[in-house]
C-alpha cells in the first residue's frame, strides 16, 4: 500500500495532491491511499466540501510504509520516522531539502507554482483522465498556490493546467472561485491567535539557525487592526516555546499585492539587512512581497551564513 502525503501542517497543494496522487496510483495498478499528517484548514475544508471529497485519513507514523511524497522533500517538515519508511517517489515544487532514501525512486521535481501542475502532468503522461471532482479540487489548490496567478510563483504552465482543469471540472469562471477561496481564508475573526499563526507555518534550519515563518494570505488587512498587537506577543512567545532564533508572519494582503510582516527575534540585524528595511514596533511593510518561498527565505537565508 502506497501512502500519499504531503507536508506538515497540510496546505491545500498538500490535501488535494495526496487525493489526485492516490487516485493515479490506483488506477495505475498500484494500491494507494491518500494521508495527511495535520488538520484541514479552512480553506481545504472549502475545497473538499465544494467537490464532495473526502478528507485524507490522519496519519503520522510511516515505519516500514511505502510512501509518495506530495509538495515537499525535506526531514523539517516530514513525519519524524520518515527515515525508516520507503520513500518511492516525490512530487514537489520545492528547493531539494536534502533527503537520503534507501533505493531509486520516481522524482517529479519542477520549478512551477504548485504540486498539483505537475500532478496533471503525470495524468496526461500516464494517459489517465482525471474525474470531474478532482480536477476542480486541483484547479483550487493552484489558485491557491499561485495566489490567483499573482505569486511570482506561477509559471506559464500554472495558467495553462488550472484552465484545462477548469474545463474538465466545468467551471467557467475559475478566478471567482479562486477569491471565494481567499475570502475564506481572510476569517479570522474569534480564531484563537496561537491558531492563526501557526495555520500556514513552515520551520527552516538556516545554517544551523532555527527560523520559523507563518503566512497568512487575506483580502484586506484591516481584519488584522485589532488582534495585531496579540499576534506580535504570539510569535515572541512560540519563538521562546520552540527556541527558534526568529518567527516571522506575513500579513500577505493579495488585494495590495505586499506582506506586513511581523517579526519576533534576536537577530534583528540580520532582518534588517536582508531586505534593507526598518523594523519599526516589530513590523514592517514589504512591497509586493506574495511569496514565503520566492521573496522571504531566499533573502533571509544568507544573513545567517556564518
Ligand atoms: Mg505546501
Ligand atoms: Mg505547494
Ligand atoms: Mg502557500
Amino acid at each position: 500500500m502506497i501512502h500519499t502525503c504531503g507536508h506538515k501542517i497540510p496546505d491545500s497543494d498538500s490535501i488535494v495532491a495526496a487525493i489526485a496522487m492516490a487516485y493515479l496510483q490506483n488506477k495505475l495498478g498500484n494500491e494507494a491511499k491518500a494521508v495527511r499528517q495535520g488538520d484541514i484548514n479552512p480553506e481545504s475544508q472549502y475545497i473538499l466540501d465544494k467537490f464532495n471529497l473526502q478528507a485524507p485519513e490522519l496519519m503520522t507514523s510511516f515505519s516500514g510504509k511505502d510512501m509518495y511524497l506530495v509538495d515537499f522533500n525535506n526531514y523539517t517538515e516530514a513525519p519524524e520516522d520518515l527515515k525508516d519508511a520507503n520513500i518511492i517517489g516525490i512530487v514537489d515544487h520545492h528547493k531539494l531539502g536534502g533527503l537520503v532514501t534507501a533505493g531509486p525512486l520516481d522524482c517529479w521535481i519542477r520549478a512551477v507554482g504548485c504540486t498539483n501542475t505537475i500532478v496533471k502532468e503525470m495524468f496526461d503522461y500516464y494517459e489517465v483522465e482525471i474525474p470531474a471532482d478532482i480536477a476542480g479540487a486541483m484547479m483550487c489548490a493552484i489558485l491557491s498556490d499561485t495566489v490567483i496567478f499573482k505569486s511570482p510563483t506561477c509559471t506559464k504552465v500554472d495558467t495553462k493546467i488550472t484552465k484545462e482543469l477548469a474545463a474538465i471540472a466545468n467551471i467557467e469562471d475559475f478566478k471567482a472561485i479562486g477569491m471565494e477561496m481567499f475570502k475564506v481564508k481572510s476569517q479570522v475573526e474569534g480564531v484563537p491567535t496561537r491558531e492563526l499563526v501557526l495555520r500556514d507555518f513552515k520551520n527552516f534550519e538556516m545554517h544551523g539557525t532555527k527560523v520559523g515563518i507563518g503566512q497568512l494570505e487575506v483580502v484586506d488587512l484591516s481584519i488584522f487592526d485589532d488582534i495585531k498587537d496579540d499576534l506580535i506577543a504570539d510569535i515572541e512567545a512560540l519563538r521562546e516555546e520552540t527556541s527558534c532564533d526568529t518567527v516571522l508572519l506575513l500579513l500577505t494582503d493579495i488585494i495590495a499585492m505586499g506582506s506586513q510582516i511581523l517579526v519576533a527575534t534576536k537577530s534583528l540585524n540580520e532582518i534588517e539587512n536582508a531586505w534593507d528595511i526598518k523594523v519599526q514596533n516589530d513590523q514592517f511593510w514589504l512591497k509586493g512581497c506574495l511569496s514565503r518561498k520566492k521573496q522571504v527565505v531566499p533573502f533571509l537565508e544568507p544573513q545567517f551564513k556564518k
